[in-house]
């Protein structure tokens, strides 16, 4: 329980990433705050249920990232049902797939305002009180999209490198105050928003999901195997650790090869 009395915001926790992140940092010994999107009555199942599993306190909120003020106040809230916010993971994120000509502009303006902007509010927000108690993390989860291209995938790529660029800046600025600030960039990751580029896939290509999956990875790791929540959330528990401390600036990858090609 290395992580016992901490507290920890993870957007975008009520599925795939985010949630098997909280999943671990629950099972480490830290206080919860949850946000996403989904089914109210699924959600509360879902708090309930890592409460017991985990001997945690862990509260949801709804609050919609891609609005600046909705982002300070999900920081407010926890700061103050929790009395502290040690642990941030912006994970939040959407993706849009079509190529620059025929990108919508809306579109555009979305990605960017999600896996983005509310990664700089986000930071800006927890800066204070980690400063103040000398010790915080900040997890940014970019993507192997944060280091290399895809076509089609402009706002994406665009944001991911932004966030890389935001996590770097933040562990200069945050050196000698206690705070880390590192980047995570995931491969394949099967989770509601790969399958739903698989489902896509399949219906242009009139094939099953099941082979778009494997020619997915084909394409483009090196390892014919997804990643899972659960490591993502190991690797952010290590970030979280003592043994962690001089681990900063650093986007770190877990994508099967992807990036070293
Ligand atoms: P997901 O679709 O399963 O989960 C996204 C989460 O964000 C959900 O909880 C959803 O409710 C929430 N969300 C969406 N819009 C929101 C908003 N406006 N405000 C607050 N919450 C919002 O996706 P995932 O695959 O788990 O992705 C999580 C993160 O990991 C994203 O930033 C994504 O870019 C990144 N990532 C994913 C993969 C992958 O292969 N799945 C790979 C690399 C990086």
């Amino acid at each position: 329980m290395t992580l016992e009395g901490k507290v920890a915001l993870i957007t975008g926790s009520t599925s795939g990433i985010g949630l098997g992140v909280a999943r671990a940092l629950a099972a480490a010994g830290a206080n919860v705050m949850l946000n996403g999107f989904g089914v109210a009555a699924q959600i509360e199942e879902m708090r309930g249920e890592m409460e017991r599993a985990f001997c945690v306190t862990v509260h949801y909120d709804d609050a919609d990232l891609m609005k600046p003020e909705q982002v300070r106040a999900l920081v407010k809230r926890t700061q103050e049902e929790f009395g502290s916010l040690d642990i941030l993971v912006s994970n939040a994120g959407i993706q849009f797939v079509a190529p620059i000509e025929e990108f919508p502009e809306a579109q555009w303006d979305s990605v960017l305002a999600l896996n983005l902007s509310a990664v700089f509010h986000g930071m800006k927000a927890v800066i204070p009180g980690m400063k103040a108690k000398k010790w915080g993390r900040i997890i940014n989860i970019a993507s192997a999209h944060g280091l290399v291209a895809s076509a089609n995938k402009v706002a994406y790529v665009a944001a991911k490198h932004g966030v890389v660029g935001a996590t770097k800046v933040g562990a200069l600025e945050l050196a000698n105050d206690g705070i880390t600030v590192n980047a995570i960039c995931p491969g394949w990751v099967l989770t509601p928003l790969v399958e739903s580029q698989l489902v896509a896939r399949a219906k242009e290509a009139g094939t099953e999901v099941s082979s778009e999956a494997a020619k997915l990875l084909e394409e483009k790791q090196p390892m014919l195997k997804f990643t899972t929540p659960e490591a993502v959330g190991a690797m952010v528990v290590y970030l979280c650790s003592d043994e962690a401390q001089t681990i900063t600036g650093s986007p770190i990858s877990i994508d099967g090869g992807w990036v070293a090609q």
